[in-house]
């Protein structure tokens, strides 16, 4: 349930309200927002009386929200939710450019793909240190080294770094080490997982799951924002449908949907969602053309020897073509590429 204020309504009315909601067993949630101020209510609202709510002269509407998402709805917070990261952010007018191999492979690979982007236009860096890979004998990712060569990425670009977290064992080096946390497509739905993630403020990037729902999806970024941490970022990566051409089919609609439904940010991922090299320039221009609010392109300096997903890697001038297209696509929708 959400009640929202007329504007101008004091302090102390909404304080007030806000007591005696709580009360009552409910979880309050306020929201301040640019136009009104909200209270969302989280829990069994069954025995609130909305009517005797919307008596209250400072009450504009009570609305109940069907949807099973609450923290993640717009409807409990109708501005847009922007996650700061370092010097930038996701979720604003600027569009995310997160670029870098999928996996760290050495100090070279890693510190010249980080130059080559950084000088293209991207704002953060991506690389793989554990990767989850279905195969027990491919390469599982030079692990803490991985971490390392990360952060040397980041001392030589000022990049801030963007890599996946598989186990909770490793939370504590990651919340020190990492400025945006990964959450993969398989681990969508690893809730003890993300209820860890709740009880910290690092920013965190949360994949579709391979076959995930929307709503199921929005249900798992429920689990990190109603455990505290707000800085919840989407990121759309393809689902596993019917055709084989593609690695995964993209769903741009999800794109449209969610920033309908949710005030999260969300990003698209063209590299997992296609697996072809070759159809990533397009898709990720589509992507931004539906209202994406950032992408996260994999980027390698020798796709064929690379030791993960080298076919759907594009090489750096490849990415900078795609910066360059970007830049003349992203005023149409009202964005800006730094
Ligand atoms: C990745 O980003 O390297 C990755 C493994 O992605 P996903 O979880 O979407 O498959
Ligand atoms: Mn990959």
């Amino acid at each position: 349930m959400i009640v929202i204020f007329k504007n101008n309504t004091p302090n102390e009315a909404i304080e007030e309200l806000s007591c005696a909601v709580e009360s009552m067993g409910v979880q309050v949630n306020k929201v301040v927002g640019s136009d009104a101020t909200i209270l969302g209510l989280v829990g069994d609202t069954s025995n609130i009386d909305m009517k005797k709510i919307e008596a209250d002269d400072n009450v504009e509407r009570v609305m109940r929200v069907s949807e099973p998402y609450k923290k993640a709805n717009r409807k409990f917070h109708p501005d847009s939710t922007v996650v700061k990261v370092g010097d930038t952010s996701i979720g604003g007018k600027e569009i995310a450019l997160i670029a870098g191999p999928c996996s760290v492979e050495s100090r070279e690979q890693i510190t010249d793909v980080a130059k080559a982007i950084k000088a293209s236009g991207a704002t953060m860096l991506r690389g793989g240190a554990f990767k989850p890979r279905t195969s027990p004998y491919a390469f599982q990712g030079l692990k803490y080294e991985g971490l390392d060569l990360l952060k040397e990425a980041k001392a030589a670009t000022g990049l801030p770094i963007v890599t996946e977290l598989m186990s909770p064992y490793d939370l504590d080096r990651f919340v020190q080490d990492v400025d945006v946390i990964q959450i993969g497509a398989r681990n969508m739905q690893n809730f003890e997982l993300l209820k860890q993630l709740g009880k910290i403020d690092k920013p965190i990037l949360l994949k579709r799951g391979l076959s995930a729902t929307i709503e199921e999806w929005l249900m798992s970024a429920e689990y990190i924002l109603s455990g505290g941490n707000g800085n919840v970022i989407l990121c759309e990566r393809g689902v596993r449908t019917f055709e084989t051409y593609t690695r995964n089919t993209l769903d741009l609609s999800a794109i449209v949907a969610v920033k309908q439904v949710s005030h999260l940010p969300v990003i698209v991922d063209p590299s997992h969602a296609t697996g072809k090299a070759w159809m990533v320039p397009a898709l990720a221009r589509a992507a931004i053309a539906v209202g994406a609010d950032g992408l996260i392109i994999e980027v390698h300096n020798d796709p064929i020897h690379a030791l993960c997903d080298g076919n759907q890697s594009i090489k750096p001038e490849q990415f900078d073509a795609v910066v360059k297209d970007l830049r003349n696509i992203a005023p149409v929708v009202g964005r800006s590429i730094r």
